[in-house]
């Protein structure tokens, strides 16, 4: 006696098959920043594009294989639709058996990342979205952004390492002496102050004559005077810069 079983199985017809997503392939945002670069970035969202677009089109197939299934149901005497709790059980676990994916990826957005977090420069980012600080956006945008964090971190850096090593320098011939001192910073601000005002001693010593803009009846000042020469404007020299840029002076009204 012969059962279901063993006879062999008959192939079902193609307008009865189901289509399988292809899942879209998960990065990590950190090794993309720190690692790719930008042909492979652009390759990988195209690649994305392409594989949501076809996504779609698997959708749409499996919704026209689930309405076939379902009238052969129905022709069948079954009728999954509209029976109490809504689709039989029955019904989800032979879509299931004969192969119905789950999910339906459409868009890839953050999904794509198997981690958001990302650290620039010391710095840790929760998600691209804080990076942009726009959207939509694509992975190019944030690798590009992510990129020059730490570029703009690098020059400070490096602004501040020359910096350091010009005011150290000088700190002999201003006699400033780092026991002092019970920080770093304030030995470097020390200096850096001395600096400026041996600059300003020797540029802009008291009774310099300056071109004054900044009044409506006269156009001087003199370095050390509280007014200008009318006595209209209160005055005073501001200077900006430091040791390795240079300084830059000029009088200004209060
Ligand atoms: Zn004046």
């Amino acid at each position: 006696m012969s059962t279901i079983s063993d006879k062999p199985p008959v192939a079902l017809p193609q307008e009865l098959l189901f289509q399988n997503y292809t899942p879209i392939p998960r990065i990590n945002l950190q090794t993309v920043v720190d690692n790719w670069p930008e042909d492979q970035v652009v390759t990988w969202e195209n690649q994305v594009k392409e594989t949501i677009e076809h996504n779609r089109t698997v959708y749409l197939h499996n919704q026209e294989i689930i309405d076939r299934w379902l009238s052969i149901f129905k022709a069948t005497g079954h009728n999954p639709i509209g029976s109490r709790g809504g689709v039989a059980s029955w019904y989800k676990e032979a879509l299931t058996a004969l192969g119905k994916p789950t999910g339906i990826p459409v868009s890839c957005a953050s999904d794509c990342y198997s981690n958001q977090t990302v650290v620039l420069a010391g710095q840790r980012y929760d998600s691209p979205m804080k990076i942009t600080g726009h959207s939509p956006y694509t992975l190019l945008e944030v690798v590009q952004k992510a990129r020059g964090i730490i570029q703009h971190a690098m020059e400070t850096a490096q602004k501040n390492k020359t910096l350091e090593a010009r005011l150290l320098g000088l700190a002999p011939s201003l006699n400033i002496n780092p026991s002092a001192f019970s920080s770093t910073s304030d030995f470097l601000s020390a200096i850096s102050g001395a600096a400026k005002t041996r600059w300003v001693e020797s540029n802009y010593p008291t009774g310099t004559a300056m071109d004054f803009d900044g009044c409506e009846y006269c156009s001087e000042w003199a370095v050390g005077e509280r007014r200008c020469s009318c006595g209209n404007r209160r005055v005073s020299l501001c200077v900006d810069g430091d040791p390795v840029i240079g300084f830059h002076a000029y009088p200004e009204p209060h």
